[in-house]
């Protein structure tokens, strides 16, 4: 069993998807597809702390690229659209190493 390599069902261990599991970092809990039991992050702190920076920097970067599309190419707009195209990579990015290193935990609801 590859525990923690990617995102995996801790009931049924099929794999959860990306599209899954970014809902589930933005909600509190998601269902397995295959067995549809329910499951949460078990480190959401440390999930938090990264979108935390990541949300940061990637505004900083959207606010950023029009100042230095300014200056460097005289275009404010296309600093802009550099800006939210890295903070867009970014986002993708820290989304997909918390995919890999995420632990799921089932929800006993009884
Ligand atoms: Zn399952």
């Amino acid at each position: 069993m590859s525990k923690n390599q990617t995102a995996c069902c801790p009931d049924c261990g099929s794999r959860i998807s990306f599209k899954k599991f970014v809902m589930l970092n933005n909600f509190s809990a998601t269902n397995c597809e295959c067995c549809n039991a329910r499951i949460e992050i078990s480190n959401r702190d440390k999930n938090a702390i990264m979108a935390g920076i990541s949300g940061f920097i990637s505004a900083a970067s959207i606010i950023m690229g029009p100042f230095i599309g300014e200056r460097s190419i005289q275009s404010w707009q296309a600093g802009l659209l550099g800006g939210i195209c890295f903070a867009t990579i970014l986002v993708l990015y820290i989304c997909r190493y918390a995919y890999r290193n995420s632990e799921l935990n089932r929800i006993c609801s009884t």
